[in-house]
């Protein structure tokens, strides 16, 4: 990848500057090793979420890697001077881990999603990757007293990659709180990926995801999204007067 800055701020959290192949290079190195570490990948509504809630921003600044997951993150890192030109999303991450993970025999392990998603997610991945180890899988709809055991039920799997996909920011608190017991190498929040890559919820066409339209796609299919995506004109709004306070500090400062 060409030069930069390893990471950028946007908006007050930190985003490493990777594209998939080192994202996933890095990633499997947690995997392998006996320290664990988080994985974010970071998006619109995290960034602004994290604005009003310090447990999610202490987390966020904690992780060991935060991957760029949407286009309002790409174009601001972009104006800080990032040199990345693509997202690395839940789902690519995904499949790209799957298929080294099957390679290198390291096992995963799928957590959340409505009650048969992760399986039916897990299955279809084993199918596409042969070889590749599902250690266990289990749906996201457990209560939130249960953390502990369903930690303890993937220590018991063996597994060394752990996908959860319960949403943000439920995902990454739970990783916070629970990941250290887990006995993973390496935990990821994917959101919505299971249902994507299961074919529940449609992934936007080529087309689309080549004009950075997948937001649209997404808003269209599923109308009632559309408080949630209000983020991405909040986080504009955001960027656009950060970089109004900097240009008039640094008038000021001349
Ligand atoms: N989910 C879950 N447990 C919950 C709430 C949500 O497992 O308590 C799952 C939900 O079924 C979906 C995912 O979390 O698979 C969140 O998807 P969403 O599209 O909201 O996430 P995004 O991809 O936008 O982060």
């Amino acid at each position: 990848m060409s030069e930069g800055p390893a990471s950028v701020d946007v908006l007050g959290c930190r985003l490493d500057c990777v594209d998939i192949d080192e994202a996933t290079a890095r990633i499997l190195t947690f995997a392998r090793g006996d320290r664990p570490a988080q994985v974010v990948t970071l998006g619109t509504e995290m960034v602004v979420a994290a604005r009003r809630d310090s447990r999610f921003r202490a987390t966020l600044a904690g992780s060991a890697l935060n991957v760029c997951d949407t286009v309002g993150v790409l174009a601001a890192a972009r104006r800080r001077g990032a040199r990345i030109t693509a997202r690395v999303t839940g789902v690519e991450l995904l499949e790209r881990l799957c298929a080294s993970a099957a390679e290198e025999s390291l096992p995963i392990y799928l957590l959340g999603g409505a009650p048969g998603v992760a399986i039916e997610a897990a299955r279809l991945l084993a199918e596409r990757y042969p070889g590749l180890r599902v250690a266990g899988a289990g749906d996201g709809y457990f209560p939130a007293d249960r953390g502990t055991a369903v930690a303890e039920e993937i220590a018991r799997s063996g597994a060394r990659l752990l996908f959860v996909g319960l949403g943000s920011p439920r995902q990454e608190l739970w990783l916070a709180d629970h990941l250290a017991s887990t006995g993973v190498g390496v935990g990821i929040g994917v959101g919505g990926s299971f249902d994507a890559l299961i074919g529940r919820v449609p992934r936007a066409p080529k087309s689309w995801r080549r004009l950075n339209l997948e937001w649209l796609y997404r808003l269209l299919r599923e109308p009632r999204r559309w408080r949630r995506q209000l983020a991405l004109p909040h986080f504009v709004a955001l960027v656009f007067f950060e970089e109004l306070r900097a240009f008039l500090g640094g008038r000021k400062n001349r």
